[in-house]
């Protein structure tokens, strides 16, 4: 049956596709008819047995007949004849919360703007503030809008969550003195979406903890507060929930609710081989009467006769028995990372300098930077002809001179055309100290076909690494269609490198792709994609998803010394 909300919806849609044509009054009156649709307290389907639909306010003959269509075939005909007279995403646009209908055909018409995604691009970019009637705040309004919008589809990106979490844990563990404060869930698990922020403390002084978790200054309402678990709502619309548990039992509550769920079921039927009983409370003989372990997770592990791993392996991946089997992997850490090897300088759609992004690097510690501007392919942000790029390298050399202690590597992220090649040719590429290859235009292809694309350009013989190899965008875009088993075979076999591209709406390569680059021996190159400073702290985040995904030091490109890379890029 189509309910009543369905039938508004459409309608609503029809209201949003006309005002967008620019169509006067018509739209309000189908808003109206919504709204009234809407709110009735009986089901359409019933109410028109003994009524006529004219009889509901604002639904006239032309309303009414679209109705029942709807009602009749669960779609509007209408409705898909309006969508074709405009770009879909114009519609997708107007449920960001600061963007009207006239807003969105506006930026449309002027900046050929389709969907959230390029508006999102456009207001980072500082192109929406020339517009007559914009300004910077108008494109901060957008941003904030564009989060929330994204927040409503219930997953948050790791990237975006982690940073908030950890602020609110500092926060109370420095007011209330606490030592015993982790994140928990699927954020400790370093997921790269997550449903809820987690936070678990092991304190005597409930209240203490408490006071302090909802006096932190960002809180905008305490949405529960009960005797060991609390709920608040930050100003830019998160939800944090906060539970304090003994100190003596923090252990066991922690490794409760780190999870994952299919980690703990194992871990609980290898408590009740040893005739014992493993829950959030602690590990305990089997009539509860005693304890076994519960003050720390590793007495937890210790005791069902395990190495305790870190909570990025929790996943029921292996991780049990190979800690029973010692044979846990030695996982790589964000101190092995020795440089960043995709960055955008301001030459194509970066918003930093090459000396900005140079000195940031240095004083992460690193050996060196790759710098990777966009081919000319690439037209909608700015890509580089060759003649600019060329320019790259004679900047590089002025850099060089001013920051000592980095080498610069010049590269680009060169465009893979639909037939595989690369949109710079051999000559040009040759001059670079390595060549990043990425797909960003027609993603509708076959697996066949995308897969031949991709195999095309690995074995061009200037290709360093395949740039976010599945193209996902996370809460956004599906990942295109693609053979990824014959694609590391073939790059392995041609020495290219596959990327963890670490910008948290990418995180492409996931963990499970990561894992299945280890066992079939192709190295890893974990970038950020960085398109401003602040934006290489994505390594972290990069890091984390390498460990999900097993890897180690050695499986990384550029946990390399400046030496070996370079000996690497030459052979
Ligand atoms: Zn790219
Ligand atoms: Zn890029």
């Amino acid at each position: 049956m189509v309910h009543n909300i369905d039938v508004a919806k459409i309608l609503y849609e029809v209201a949003d596709l006309l005002e967008l044509q620019g169509v006067g009054f018509k739209p309000n009156a189908y808003r109206n008819a919504a709204r009234n649709i809407e709110s009735m307290t009986k089901e359409l389907d019933e109410y028109r047995k003994t009524n006529n639909l004219r009889d509901i306010p604002g639904v006239g003959e032309a309303i009414a007949k679209k109705v029942e269509e709807i009602l009749a075939t669960g779609r509007l005909h209408y409705l898909d004849e309006l969508k074709q007279q405009l770009p879909a995403g114009l519609l997708q646009m107007v449920e960001v919360p600061e963007i009207g209908p006239k807003t969105a055909l506006h930026l449309y018409k002027e900046l050929k703007i389709t969907d959230v995604q390029e508006l999102k691009v456009a207001a980072e970019h500082h192109r929406i503030r020339s517009l007559k009637g914009f300004g910077e705040r108008s494109e901060e309004r957008i941003l904030h809008g564009i989060s929330l919008l994204e927040k409503r589809s219930g997953r948050m990106l790791l990237g975006y969550a982690y940073p908030v979490a950890e602020r609110v844990r500092e926060y109370v563990a420095e007011h209330a003195q606490l030592k015993l404060i982790s994140l928990g869930g699927s954020l400790r698990r370093m997921k790269d979406t997550i449903g809820d922020i987690d936070i678990l403390a092991g304190s005597n002084d409930v209240k203490k903890v408490m006071d302090s978790f909802t006096s932190y200054p960002e809180v905008d309402e305490v949405v529960e507060r009960g005797p060991t678990k609390a709920v608040v709502r930050l100003k830019d619309g998160t939800q944090v929930d906060l539970r304090v548990v003994e100190e003596e039992a923090y252990g066991a509550a922690l490794q409760y609710f780190t999870g994952s769920k299919d980690h703990n079921i194992k871990l609980r039927s290898l408590a009740i081989d040893k005739g014992w009983k493993l829950n959030e409370y602690g590990l305990f003989k089997k009539d509860l009467t005693e304890v076994v372990a519960r003050r720390t997770e590793e007495d937890i592990y210790k005791a069902l006769g395990l190495k305790i791993m870190p909570p990025e392996l929790r996943e029921d991946r292996g991780e049990i028995e190979a800690s029973l089997n010692g044979t846990l992997p030695n996982l790589i850490e964000l101190n092995d990372i020795k440089g960043d090897l995709h960055v955008h300088t301001v030459a194509s759609d970066g918003n930093a300098t090459m000396e900005e992004f140079a000195w940031a690097c240095k004083k992460k510690g690193y050996e060196y930077l790759g710098i990777t501007d966009h081919s000319y392919g690439l037209r909608v942000t700015d890509g580089l002809s060759v003649e600019r790029l060329r320019g790259n390298i004679d900047i590089a050399h002025n850099v060089a001179k001013r920051v000592d202690g980095l080498k610069i590597l010049i590269g680009a992220e060169v465009e893979i055309l639909e037939d595989g090649s690369l949109d710079y040719p051999g000559d040009v590429l040759r001059e670079l100290d390595f060549v990043i290859g990425a797909i960003h235009s027609k993603f509708n292809m076959d697996s066949d076909a995308m897969t031949k694309r991709v195999l095309t350009a690995i074995s061009n013989e200037f290709l360093t690494i395949l740039a976010h190899p599945t193209g996902r965008k996370l809460e956004q875009r599906e990942p295109y269609p693609i053979d990824l088993e014959k694609v590391m075979l073939a790059a392995k076999s041609a020495g290219v490198c596959l990327e963890l591209n670490a910008f948290p709406e990418r995180m492409d390569l996931n963990d499970v792709n990561c894992r299945m680059a280890k066992e079939i021996g192709v190295k890893i190159a974990i970038d950020t994609d960085s398109h401003s400073i602040p934006q290489l702290d994505y390594m972290f985040f990069g890091v984390a998803t390498a460990r999900r995904g097993w890897l180690e030091k050695e499986d990384v490109l550029n946990t390399l010394s400046l030496k070996e890379l370079v000996s690497f890029l030459s052979a």
